[in-house]
């Protein structure tokens, strides 16, 4: 399976969305080996002094799928979820200055933490699920589906012109304002429409 992220999704100011709104979404892969096991304690890695969390939420995909039309795209899932896209923000800085591919700061072991799914079902709307992330009892990012550039079923219909979908894959679509550095000892929860989806300890 393969973990599709997509890049900035969200502006602060939600007026602005028509102006700012860049053409296409950017895209990127993180390779299974990236996902943080179950309950387990997340590792800051020596080849960064800047991890960065990036709370996102979550799609996974429950068929095969390619070029799949946008008025299709909601037979392609039934959870949604949410997770934290890790990034060792120096080095991918590094990276960006010189045009060169970012997998190394996004796609390391660890990188990826998969909360629990929520059925669609029991969700008043996937318009507008609201989600958090709480670093140490603060919450210090906060999301909305509403709030997206490139809404759920958008995005599975312009990631599948390029890449076929398979069951099982899961989309990350993007982070909400609000991303920061994590320290040892840290410890990070995220809540979804009153649920708490995942926790873990930073070491
Ligand atoms: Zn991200």
């Amino acid at each position: 399976m393969k973990l599709i992220c997509i890049g900035r999704n969200y502006t602060e100011h939600i007026e602005e969305l028509n102006n700012e709104r860049p053409d296409e979404p950017v895209v990127f892969i993180k390779p299974d080996s990236a996902i943080l096991p179950n309950e387990q304690d997340f590792y800051i890695p020596d080849f960064s002094d800047d991890v960065h969390y990036e709370v996102e939420l979550l799609v996974k995909i429950n068929k095969v799928g390619k070029h799949i039309e946008e008025r299709f795209a909601h037979k392609y899932y039934d959870e949604v979820g949410l997770g934290i896209d890790f990034t060792a923000r120096d080095l991918q800085s590094q990276l960006k200055q010189k045009g060169l591919p970012w997998e190394k700061a996004k796609g390391f072991d660890g990188s990826a933490v998969i909360g629990k799914w929520l059925s669609k079902n029991n969700l008043d709307s996937i318009d507008d699920i609201n989600f958090s992330l709480f670093k140490n009892g603060d919450e210090v990012q906060k999301g909305s589906t509403k709030l997206m550039l490139w809404k759920i079923d958008e995005l599975i219909a312009y990631v599948s012109k390029f890449f076929t979908l398979k069951k099982g894959d899961v989309i990350f679509t993007g982070t909400p304002a609000g991303v920061g550095r994590i320290q040892a000892n840290d410890y990070l929860s995220g809540m979804m429409e009153g649920h708490e989806l995942f926790h873990i300890n930073v070491k």
